[in-house]
């Protein structure tokens, strides 16, 4: 049932690639094949199932929110983390700057790059790169990540909107410190090459409350998990996210590279890669993969009919 399902939902997803758009707003990414889909599902019992392109790499872009925002939980704690952003959807695109310079001087959330770049300023005086670098292979199960230079040398030239976000925020004390040295680690963090795989070990951590389901290692707090999962489903798939949260109803974290990242309680993480994106950003083949996937499972998080 599961196998059938997830093959019927790839093959319904592929449908809408050619609505989609490949990103080019950072020139790299613009070269990725607007024609790929991949479906990755992993399951606690070590089940993995998979269709299309899942061995493609490309780079996690705003996924590494997740992973950033999850470090800073663990090792700075919910209130510190909490007094720098706020915990609110923002209903504007990811990089937007007008609530940050009209409505509040914190961060709506983290899963926007103001919020995002705020978290990992709280991050730079305690660790590397290759640290987060280090982790990100731990919790999304795949020690074949690397960091994409290509990606990252292209963000880094384009960036200036993140510069200037990170100017913004230390213009209001929010940011303390160097904000070139801060927005170049967030270049670094969105440039991570993962795969739907790597995607899928992500959300399979989560789905198991932060614990490897392989050797029951805790690689999270079940309380950082629950709140990780509750922003990704308020604020994970941009100003997109109320209406994935309707149609999908699984936390879910996009990105412009490509990937979507979501999870199912206890049950399954589940990685779509697919470049062509929506309007708003979001995998145009992912998201339709997702929504098919979730409503023939009733996997939605308010479905009463259940499998
Ligand atoms: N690196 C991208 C940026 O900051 C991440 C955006 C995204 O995936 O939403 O523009």
């Amino acid at each position: 049932m599961l196998q059938e399902t997830a093959k019927a939902a790839w093959e319904y997803g592929r449908k809408f690639l050619m609505q989609g758009k490949v990103a080019d707003y950072i020139p790299e990414l613009g070269k990725a094949n607007p024609v790929y889909l991949g479906l990755c599902i992993k399951t606690p019992d070590g089940k993995t199932i998979e269709y299309g392109d899942v061995e493609e790499r490309f780079s996690m872009q705003s996924i590494s929110k997740v992973v950033a925002l999850a470090t800073a939980l663990q090792h700075l704690g919910f209130d510190t983390v909490f007094s720098h952003v706020m915990m609110e959807p923002s209903g504007d695109a990811f990089n937007s700057i007008l609530k940050l310079d009209t409505a509040s001087n914190r961060p709506f959330n983290p899963m926007i790059n103001a919020g995002a770049i705020e978290i990992v300023n709280l991050l730079a005086p305690t660790f590397k790169f290759e640290q987060l670098l280090d982790f990100t292979r731990a919790i999304c199960m795949d020690d074949d990540i690397t960091l994409n230079e290509a990606v990252y040398h292209s963000e880094y030239n384009t960036g200036d909107r993140n510069r200037a976000i990170g100017y913004l925020l230390k213009s209001k004390e929010v940011l303390e410190g160097d904000v070139l040295q801060t927005v170049d680690l967030y270049f670094k963090l969105c440039s991570m090459n993962v795969t739907a795989r790597s995607l899928a070990g992500l959300g399979l951590i989560l789905a198991n409350g932060g614990v490897d389901p392989r050797n029951g290692v805790r690689l999270l707090s079940a309380q950082t998990v629950r709140t990780v999962k509750t922003l990704m489903l308020t604020c994970g798939c941009y100003d997109g996210s109320g209406e994935f949260a309707v149609r999908v109803g699984l936390p879910a974290k996009s990105g412009v590279g490509g990937g979507i990242m979501s999870c199912v309680e206890g049950q399954m993480g589940i990685g779509t890669y697919g470049p062509a994106l929506d309007e708003k950003g979001n995998s145009i083949g992912g998201k339709n993969t997702l929504e098919y996937f979730s409503r023939a499972m009733h996997l939605h998080i308010f479905d009463s009919e259940r499998e």
